[in-house]
C-alpha cells in the first residue's frame, strides 16, 4: 500500500533529492540505505553499529581533547571496545560536563561547514553543541523514515502545532524557512496558549487547509481532542495520523485523541541533540530506535537493564564528528521491549519513555512511583482537565489542577484518598489553577520531582 499522495511522491523522488543534492549526494545514499536496513536481521544491524562506533572512537581519540586524554590515561584503545559489555569502559558524559568545558568535547579541527545548534533549555540554560553536515543528513533521514511509518511524509499537507523557536533567526533564514515550508505544504501553528479562541482558529485552519496529518506536542493534541469532544467538531477532511512528541504520551491521552480526531496516534521521541531517537510504526507496539544513527543503552544501578525494567538512557550518536556524543546521559528514563515487531522491522524497540529522572515522585521510603499512576488515576475524574504533580518536600505533594467547570470538595477528597493509597503518609494538597507552568520551550512537565 502506498502512503504517498501525488505531490508527496513527486517531492520524495524528485524535488527533495534535487534540493538535497544542492548540498550533498550523501542524503540520497543514506535514504536508500535506511529503506533497506530497517528490515536487516538484528545481527547485521549490530555489526553496522559496531563498525560505525569503532570509526567514531578512533576519530574521538585523534581529534577530541576529552577522549584523547581519556584513552591515554586509561591505557584503553578504541580497538579494545568490541562488544556490548566493553561500552561500560567508556565514560558516561552528562550535560553539565559538556556545558562546563565545551571546547574539551569539540573536534579540533572541526569538520568543514560544521555548525552550532542548541537545546531548548527546558531545564535551564541551553546546551550549545556542534553538528557536522554529514550528521545533519543522517538525523534528517532518520526523522523522515520514522515519520514515514505514520504516513507523515514531506509533501503531503500537514499542520504542525509546535512551539515557536525561542532563538532569533536572521531574516534570510526566516525567508528560506518560509519557502521550504510552503514547498513542503506545511503550516505551522504556535502551541503557545491554546485558549478557546485559538483552538477555534486552529480548527478553522485544519478545515480550510485540509491537512493529511498533524504533528503536535502531546498536550496540544490532547487539548485539541478535548475541544473537539466538547464542541462536536471533526476535521472536515479525514486525518491519516497525528504524530505526537516533545512530551510523554499516556494511554488515556492516546484513546482520547484517536477517538476525537478519528485517526491513529503515533508517538515520537526525539531531542535537539539527536532529532528522532525512536518512533512508533504502524503496529503501535513500542517505539523503534533510529538504530543506524544512534546506539542506545538503558542502565540501572546494577548495569544494563533487561527488557521491562526502566532505567537511565545513554545515547551514542554514531555520525556527529563535530562533537561526538558518546554514552550521553540525557536525563530521560526508558524501558526496552523484547521480541519482534509484527511490522517486520528488526530495529530494537523501546516499550516506553518513562519521563525525566528529575520528574520522579517518591514515597516516604524514597521509592519512585510509576509515572503512569497519575494519568491513569486522574482520568477517572473528568472534571480534571489538566494537572501537574509537584513534590515540594520528601513528605509533601501538591497537585495543580486546571478544572473543567466546578470542582466539588468530594472530588478533592476522593483524589487525595487515591493518592494516599500508593503514597501513604504524604501531605497531599490540591490547588486549582487557570494554567499550568510550562518550560521555556512550552512543554508541560506532568510531574516535577525534588531537585537531585
Ligand atoms: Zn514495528
Amino acid at each position: 500500500m502506498s502512503k504517498h499522495t501525488f505531490y508527496s511522491f513527486l517531492w520524495a523522488n524528485y524535488l527533495e533529492p534535487g534540493y538535497e543534492s544542492l548540498k550533498t549526494q550523501e542524503a540520497r545514499r543514506i535514504k536508500r540505505q535506511l529503506e533497506r536496513s530497517q528490515y536487516l536481521p538484528r545481527q547485521a544491524l549490530l555489526d553496522w553499529q559496531w563498525g560505525e562506533l569503532a570509526a567514531l572512537l578512533e576519530h574521538a581519540q585523534a581529534r577530541v581533547p576529552f577522549y584523547r586524554r581519556f584513552f591515554s590515561q586509561s591505557g584503553l584503545s578504541p580497538q579494545q571496545v568490541v562488544e556490548k559489555r566493553d561500552l561500560s569502559l567508556l565514560p558516561v558524559v552528562t550535560r553539565d560536563m559538556l556545558m562546563s568545558n565545551p571546547a574539551d568535547f569539540a573536534s579540533d579541527p572541526l569538520p568543514p561547514k560544521s555548525f552550532k545548534k542548541a537545546t531548548g533549555g527546558s531545564t535551564g540554560e541551553p546546551l550549545r553543541f556542534w553538528v557536522c553536515p554529514r550528521s545533519n543528513q543522517w538525523r534528517m533521514a532518520m526523522t523522515r523514515r520514522g515519520y514515514g511509518w505514520a504516513g507523515a511524509i514531506n509533501g503531503k499537507r500537514a499542520v504542525f502545532v509546535w512551539s515557536r523557536d525561542i532563538y532569533a533567526k536572521t531574516p534570510l533564514h526566516q525567508a528560506k524557512e518560509k519557502l521550504h515550508r510552503r514547498l513542503l505544504r506545511a503550516r505551522y501553528f504556535s502551541n503557545f496558549e491554546l485558549s478557546q479562541d485559538r483552538l477555534a482558529e486552529l480548527t478553522r485552519l485544519i478545515d480550510e487547509f485540509r491537512p493529511r496529518y498533524l504533528v503536535c506536542y502531546t498536550t496540544s493534541a490532547d487539548t485539541l481532542a478535548r475541544y473537539a469532544q466538547k464542541t462536536g467538531w471533526r476535521p472536515r477532511s479525514p486525518l491519516e495520523a497525528v504524530v505526537v512528541g516533545a512530551e510523554k504520551l499516556f494511554e488515556p491521552q492516546r484513546e482520547l485523541i484517536e477517538k476525537a480526531l478519528g485517526c491513529p496516534v503515533h508517538e515520537s521521541y526525539g531531542s535537539r541533540e539527536f532529532m528522532l531517537i525512536a518512533m512508533e510504526c504502524e503496529s503501535h507496539q513500542g517505539l523503534h530506535v533510529s538504530a543506524e544513527n544512534l546506539m542506545l543503552e538503558i542502565t540501572g544501578p546494577d548495569g544494563p537493564c533487561p527488557p521491562g525494567q526502566s532505567g537511565e538512557l545513554l545515547i551514542t550518536d554514531l555520525h556527529n564528528y563535530a562533537q561526538p556524543f558518546i554514552r550521553y546521559r540525557n536525563g530521560d528514563l526508558a524501558t526496552w521491549l523484547e521480541g519482534d515487531c509484527p511490522c517486520g522491522r528488526q530495529l530494537p524497540r523501546l516499550a516506553s519513555i518513562d519521563g525525566r529522572a528529575l520528574d520522579l515522585i517518591r514515597g516516604l521510603d524514597g521509592r519512585p512511583l510509576t509515572g503512569v499512576f497519575f494519568p491513569h488515576m486522574l482520568k477517572e475524574f473528568p472534571v480534571v482537565k489538566h494537572f501537574q504533580v509537584v513534590q515540594t518536600a520528601p513528605d509533601s505533594l501538591t497537585i495543580r489542577v486546571v478544572p473543567d467547570g466546578d470542582f466539588p470538595p468530594a472530588t478533592e477528597a476522593a483524589i487525595v484518598e487515591q493518592v494516599l493509597k500508593v503514597l501513604p503518609g504524604l501531605q497531599v494538597r490540591i490547588v486549582l489553577v487557570e494554567e499550568l507552568e510550562k518550560t521555556a520551550t512550552g512543554k508541560i512537565r506532568v510531574t516535577i520531582g525534588l531537585p537531585a
